[in-house]
C-alpha cells in the first residue's frame, strides 16, 4: 500500500497475507496497524490508537482516534467506534476480528457489545508482548448487552435497519442542499436507535461539494454511543477529507417527537471543529405519519 486507507478489498487483503506469507487476514491485521496509527488526529493526547479489524466479507477496515480541542471530552471518537462507523458506513455484516495498538477502554468494550456475534469477536493487542486473538467476552466479564433490553426480533447493529423515515410535506427544497439532505435521511434510516427509537443520521459537505453520511450508533449503556455528525466525521475522515475547516456544510435528520435529540450537540461540535459550516436540522416522520 503506498498510501494507508480505512478500507481494504477481500482480495487486497488476500494478496497481502499471501505477498505476507502469512496464513490468513487475522495474521495480517496486526502488521498494518503501526501505519494506520498515522491517520489518527489526537491533538489533545498525542496518543495515536488504531484498530484494524477483517469484516465477514474479507475485507480490512480501519479504525483511528479522533480528539476536539474546545470541547468537553465526550465528544472524542475513540478508534473501535470509527471502526464500527466504517463497517456500518460500508454495509459490513459483521466485525469478525480486530488488531489494536493499545488495550481497549471499558467504553469501547461496552459500545463492542452491539454487534453481532459480540462474544465470538477476537481481539488482539499489538503493544503486549506475545500478542494473541482472544475473545470480547474475556475482556468483558459479566456483559451487559443488547438482548437484556431488547427482545430477539429487534436487529443488532450491522444487520438491516430502516425506520422508514421521508421528508416532511412542508419541505421546502429551496432552503436545502438535496444531495446532503437526502444522504442525511439515509443514514437517519440506517442508524441503530432501539433503546430510544431516535433514529437520526447526519451528513456534512466539504469546500468540492463532496458528501459524507454517518449513521447514530446507540449502546445498550447509553453513554458510549456515537452521535450523528460524529459519525458523520468518521466517513468525512475516511473518505480522505483534510482539514475540518474544508466542510461547509451540514444536515442533521432526526425523527419528528424523538426523545433523544441531537441538534444542539452537532452544532456545537461543527462550531468548534469548522465555525464558518452552514448546519442545518430537518425534523422526519415515518411515512404517512406527517
Ligand atoms: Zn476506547
Amino acid at each position: 500500500m503506498d498510501q494507508p486507507r480505512f478500507v481494504i478489498s477481500a482480495t487486497e487483503a488476500q494478496l497481502l497475507a499471501q505477498s505476507s506469507g502469512l496464513p490468513s487476514v487475522n495474521e495480517v491485521l496486526p502488521t498494518l496497524v503501526p501505519t494506520a496509527q498515522s491517520l489518527a488526529r489526537p491533538p489533545i493526547s498525542k496518543f495515536p490508537v488504531a484498530a484494524v479489524g477483517v469484516g465477514k466479507s474479507g475485507r480490512i477496515f480501519i479504525g483511528v482516534n479522533l480528539e476536539f480541542p474546545g470541547l468537553p471530552f465526550h465528544h472524542t471518537i475513540h478508534a473501535e467506534q470509527f471502526l464500527v462507523a466504517n463497517l456500518l458506513l460500508n454495509s459490513e455484516p459483521s466485525l469478525v476480528s480486530f488488531a489494536v495498538s493499545a488495550a481497549p477502554c471499558g467504553h469501547c468494550r461496552q459500545f463492542l457489545q452491539e454487534l453481532p456475534n459480540a462474544t465470538d469477536l477476537k481481539i488482539v493487542i499489538t503493544n503486549q508482548r506475545n500478542p494473541n486473538f482472544s475473545p470480547l467476552s474475556q475482556f468483558l466479564n459479566h456483559r451487559f448487552g443488547p438482548r437484556d433490553l431488547l427482545p430477539d426480533s429487534v436487529p443488532l447493529l450491522l444487520e438491516p435497519h430502516n425506520h422508514g423515515l421521508s421528508l416532511p410535506n412542508k419541505f421546502n427544497s429551496n432552503d436545502f442542499d438535496l444531495k446532503l439532505v437526502f444522504a442525511a435521511l439515509e443514514a437517519a434510516n440506517a442508524s441503530h436507535a432501539p433503546y430510544s427509537a431516535s433514529p437520526s443520521g447526519a451528513a456534512v459537505m466539504d469546500c468540492e461539494g463532496k458528501v459524507y453520511r454517518g449513521s447514530y450508533i446507540e449502546s445498550a449503556a447509553y453513554n458510549p454511543s456515537l452521535g450523528p455528525l460524529q459519525a458523520a466525521i468518521v466517513a468525512y475522515v475516511a473518505g480522505g477529507g483534510g482539514d475540518y475547516e474544508r466542510i461547509v456544510a451540514a444536515v442533521l435528520v432526526e425523527k419528528d417527537g424523538a426523545v433523544v435529540k441531537q441538534e444542539h450537540t452537532a452544532r456545537l461540535l461543527l462550531r468548534a471543529i469548522s465555525p464558518k459550516c452552514d448546519f442545518k436540522a430537518l425534523i422526519c416522520s415515518p411515512k404517512n405519519e406527517d
